[in-house]
């Protein structure tokens, strides 16, 4: 078993039940959060490997929590987390602003349980290149 945390960052209720499912199934240990500050919080109190994060959150964005945890690295020398963003279709121009904001992936609503475990196995095994 796999020491890869994942930390999600998602404030419908819906979207979490379908994460969590999916991510139970296959066996991914993960921390599930409802809003930007927490997700900010979390990261800097304990050890992830990736964070899965709505752009449309309360209180504090997806892409505002980026842009705070890409400083937050920068100011402690730490390597950047990979962050892939969870996006509605709609939102024409949405791909540009979350990687402008620093995430790294894009991942759009609905997905399907095996475009999910392809994105996140994908950041695994880069992980698993790095270390
Ligand atoms: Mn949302």
């Amino acid at each position: 078993m796999s020491n890869f945390r994942i930390l999600v960052a998602e404030d419908n209720e819906m979207n979490q039940k379908l994460i969590q499912v999916i991510l139970e199934k296959s066996g991914f240990q993960f921390f599930l959060v409802d809003d930007g500050n927490k997700a900010v919080e979390m990261y800097q109190n304990e050890k992830f490997d990736l964070i899965l994060m709505d752009c449309q959150m309360p209180i504090l964005d997806g892409l505002s929590a980026t842009k705070i945890i890409r400083e937050f690295e920068k100011q402690n020398h730490r390597t950047q987390i990979p962050i892939v963003a969870l996006t509605a279709n709609s939102m024409k121009g949405d791909r540009e602003k979350c990687l402008e904001s620093g995430m790294n992936d894009f991942l759009s609503k609905p997905f399907k349980m095996n475009e999910l475990v392809e994105t996140i196995k994908n950041w695994q095994s880069q992980n698993e290149k790095g270390a």
